[in-house]
């Protein structure tokens, strides 16, 4: 007999051998119906794998993560099992699931594949599924593995294999197609009732570019034909908010193939918001005691061989920069926090002098492989809203609440109040991945999560999910779409302290370390404003959208009063504009409709004899006739309803 622990705690006594299916029918056979996954001792294993020693049984049903992870990898199996019936002699390479679906990379040779074919492929695919396939997994020797993929001259596969030790190769088996797999899957083919294939792309062998490029096919699966349906309805949702689509509409920011790609160049309007973000940030930070400093945007080599930058990043970055004369090497800002490490270290500070606060909106350039840049939210150069914070181990806990309250400001003066926040912390069975003495770190990972405790956070804690130099708070938005986005994290260091030999002296008159503090409540602006631009679809908070109000007068006779009414607003400080072409108004409503423009005043004759103006909401709500003072405190309590003072 074993011992199988469940995750409520409960311990089962089963017969040796006895499959995570049985444990799930010993419990109930509504849980045996809907088991597809489970995990045994934090591996992934199949539903119908012999449990032969004690340890704790995890059951994963399409409900959960694990179990959708499951689904989707065993139908990229019968995807490439599709694609090897329709196009005999292709490579088949690997077939993971990813958050959404699963992709399949693939050698294509000569043949290729588009869009077009998808519906013949998703055709075969169902086929097979409705086969009611069951799932084997096999264990091979590397021998027996080698020669199955040298006899079908997959290059790949025999690659894959070659790095994998003898003892661990396993083959995965359904209906008559075998695959190289590690396993989790699904107890058979039938239960996938629907699939989808969305989109084909290119993608090197091994992500790296000197070698083949792949085919890559990505596709999602479900249970029911009605939540694809719902899924497909959302993806046709997510199109029309692409931040890049809106970016072009709302004429927010470009990127142009002679600049370089992954380099956003921001359009007036985007500037605009960007410098209203910026600024919003700023009254906030000010009030919390922050020091705005300014650094370039290079710095020598050694600089970032101090801070261990080079050594982990170095190599596959931006190469250095050479003076012409007298060889000194520079590299683009990877990171703001050395620079700023040097502005803490231009000063000698006492414990009275803690916490300094330094600010900066650094620009930062990190090399991205081009296939992986997308708009902006993968890009080569992008802002920071950075800051660090240097203090004493006693102000950890005050100076991380600070923080929280600053990043919640943030989230709801911008709409968002669907998030969570993840604590991660040290992986306590590998103690040597991280530096810093224990003490330092528990003390850390205590003050995060009595910050997170009582600032009243819905967090949960990550174990062996910490950077090596210290445990940190990051915070995942979910936007309008249910989607998920990691915004700025909080991290505490005592790893550049150390490395810049920062001190202060403490009331013992001794020299003590300080800890610092990374923290970015938008990430980046670049980010950030992809964000809202999908979460809000273009339609911003009125505090924040470039334009508030347009102007449209009826006809060329009230441009004079259309001049007037734009004055009379600008000195309300509304940020308004005036459409004097030769249009119908109708035809200027569509338009500033399209360009998202929160209020469209209509001016003609009966509004010039009464000084009023006729007020229509974006999506068409009427407000009738006003005066421009009566807009004007309209404007002023909605902006004042959402952006509260710090
Ligand atoms: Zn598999
Ligand atoms: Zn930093």
């Amino acid at each position: 007999m074993i011992k199988i622990t469940l995750p409520d705690g409960a311990v089962k006594e089963v017969e040796k051998g006895t499959t995570p299916f049985s444990v799930a029918q010993s419990i109930s056979e509504g849980l045996a119906r809907n088991v597809i996954s489970a995990k045994f001792n934090d591996t992934t294993v199949e539903t119908t794998t012999p449990l032969t020693t004690d340890g704790s049984l995890t059951l994963y049903t399409w409900n959960d993560d694990e179990g959708k992870k499951a689904f989707w990898h065993s139908t990229s199996h019968v995807v490439a099992q599709a694609l090897e019936e329709l196009y005999p002699g292709i490579k088949l390479t690997i077939g993971p699931a990813i958050e959404n679906g699963f992709y399949y990379d693939v050698d294509f040779g000569e043949q290729g594949i588009s869009e077009k074919d998808f519906p013949s492929i998703e055709k075969k695919a169902l086929e097979i599924a409705r086969g009611k396939h069951d799932y084997h997994m096999r264990s091979v020797s590397k021998q027996e593995a080698l020669s199955y993929y040298k006899e079908q001259g997959n290059e790949y596969k025999v690659e894959l294999i070659e790095n994998l030790e003898d003892g661990t190769i396993t083959f995965c088996d359904h209906s008559t197609f075998t695959d190289l797999c590690r396993g989790g899957h699904i107890p058979n083919t039938g239960i996938i009732k629907a699939i989808k294939l969305l989109s084909v792309a290119g993608a090197y062998w091994r992500g790296d570019e000197k070698n083949t490029q792949l085919t890559r096919v990505y596709g999602i699966s479900f249970p029911k034909q009605k939540e694809l349906t719902e899924y497909l309805q959302l993806l046709e949702e997510a199109k029309k908010r692409d931040h890049r689509k809106l970016g072009k509409e709302l004429e927010l920011f470009t990127f142009s193939q002679k600049v370089g790609q992954g380099l956003p160049l921001w359009l007036p309007n985007g500037a605009a918001l960007r410098e209203r973000l910026e600024q919003f940030l700023k009254k906030a930070q000010k009030k919390a005691g922050y020091e705005m400093v300014v650094t370039p945007h290079i710095g020598q080599k050694e600089l970032y061989v101090t801070s261990g930058h080079y050594a982990k990043y170095g190599e596959d970055s931006f190469q250095p920069i050479r003076t012409p004369k007298e060889d000194e090497e520079f590299l683009l800002k990877p990171m703001n926090c050395p620079h700023h490490c040097e502005i803490y270290n231009s000063h000698p500070f006492s414990y009275k002098d803690l916490p300094k606060r330094y600010a900066e909106f650094g620009t930062v350039y990190r090399y991205e492989q081009s296939g992986e840049l997308h708009g902006l939210t993968r890009v080569r150069g992008f802002t920071q809203d950075d800051a660090h914070i240097f203090c004493t181990t006693e102000q950890l806990n005050d100076e991380f609440k600070n923080v929280i309250d600053l990043t919640l400001y943030v989230l709801n003066s911008l709409g968002f109040d669907n998030f969570t926040a993840q604590v991660s912390v040290r992986d306590l069975e590998n103690p040597d991945k991280y530096i810093g003495n224990t003490d330092d770190w528990e003390k850390a990972e205590q003050a995060i999560i009595n910050a997170a405790e009582e600032k009243g956070l819905n967090y949960v804690i990550e174990s062996g999910e910490a950077a090596f130099y210290g445990p940190k708070l990051d915070f995942m938005i979910k936007d309008a779409l249910g989607r998920n986005w990691q915004l700025g994290t909080i991290q505490v260091d005592y790893n550049l302290p150390k490395r810049f030999d920062l001190t202060y002296k403490g009331s013992d008159n001794e020299m003590h370390r300080p800890v610092m503090i990374h923290r970015a409540p938008f990430g980046s602006m670049e980010r950030f404003v992809a964000l809202l631009l999908e979460h809000t679809g273009g339609n911003f908070p009125l505090w924040l959208i470039p334009i508030q109000a347009i102007v449209l007068p009826v006809s060329e006779k009230h441009e004079k009063y259309a001049e007037k009414v734009l004055n009379s607003l600008e000195n309300h400080e509304i940020r308004a504009l005036i459409d004097k072409r030769n249009e119908t108004v109708g035809k200027k409503i569509r338009e500033a409709e399209l360009k998202k423009i929160p209020f469209m005043i209509i001016v003609g004759e009966q509004e010039e004899e009464s000084a009023t103006i006729s007020v229509r909401r974006h999506g068409g709500e009427d407000l009738g006739s006003l005066n421009v003072d009566a807009f004007s405190d309209l404007v002023t309590t909605e902006i004042n309803s959402t952006l509260k003072s710090f």
